[in-house]
């Protein structure tokens, strides 16, 4: 089998990549693992593609193996995109997502129904070799709900009402399927997926 480093130390990420990656003969390994650190890479990048570039980059020159990173995060349209490439860090480094929700229904305040509209997006960047750079991205459209509801999933999912469920039902109240069928990161997961598979057969390019 083939080996892609994954650029990240989110345990439900590398397997979750891996998962995909298997059936083309690919399997995903952490840096770590190969004893190299990817812990000071910063991402300063003004979008989730460019984070995915820096990330996988990074991990691409510090191995010399295919390697793959991903970036996302949430912005909403009536505080200018934000928290955006600071989804994570939104109510500082370390806080808990019930703050970072805490902050987010704060500044949204008094901001009508119609207004709250806001997306998620997922940037994945695979980097296979100099001249094989694969890039994917997913988007997932909704609003932002007045309180939290549900208790499934991460992050901002309890405020986030996809226009796909058009059942009132946040992102924490879905079964994992029903996320995956839907969200930004199952379309750019799907969309890597099939760029691989047309690349990739038993772990080799075709
Ligand atoms: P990163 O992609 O690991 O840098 O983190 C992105 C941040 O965006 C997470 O810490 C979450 O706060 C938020 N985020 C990304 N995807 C989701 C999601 O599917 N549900 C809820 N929050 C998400």
């Amino acid at each position: 089998m083939t080996e892609f480093i994954i650029a990240s130390n989110n345990a439900k990420k590398i397997m979750e990549l891996d998962r995909i990656l298997n059936p083309l003969g690919i399997r995903a390994v952490t840096a770590k693992s190969r004893g190299i650190s990817l812990d000071d890479v910063e991402e300063t990048g003004e979008t989730f593609a460019e984070n995915a570039e820096l990330k996988a980059r990074a991990a691409f020159e510090r191995t010399g193996m295919p390697s793959v990173a991903d970036d996302s995060g949430l912005s909403v349209d009536a505080l200018g995109g934000e928290p955006g490439v600071y989804s994570a860090r939104y109510a500082g480094e370390g806080a808990t997502d019930e703050q970072k929700i805490a902050k987010l229904l704060k500044n949204l305040e008094g901001v009508p129904a119609q207004k709250r509209t806001a997306h998620f997006t997922s940037s994945i960047c695979c980097i296979i070799d100099e001249n094989t750079v694969i890039r994917a991205e997913g988007k997932c459209f909704g609003v932002i709900a007045d309180s939290p509801r549900g208790s499934g999933g991460f992050g901002y999912d309890p405020v986030f009402l996809s226009d796909d469920t058009g059942d009132g039902r946040s992102f924490a109240e879905l079964s994992p399927e029903e996320k995956d069928r839907i969200s930004h990161r199952g379309r750019s997961l799907r969309e890597l997926s099939e760029k691989l598979g047309g690349l990739f057969e038993n772990g080799t390019i075709k």
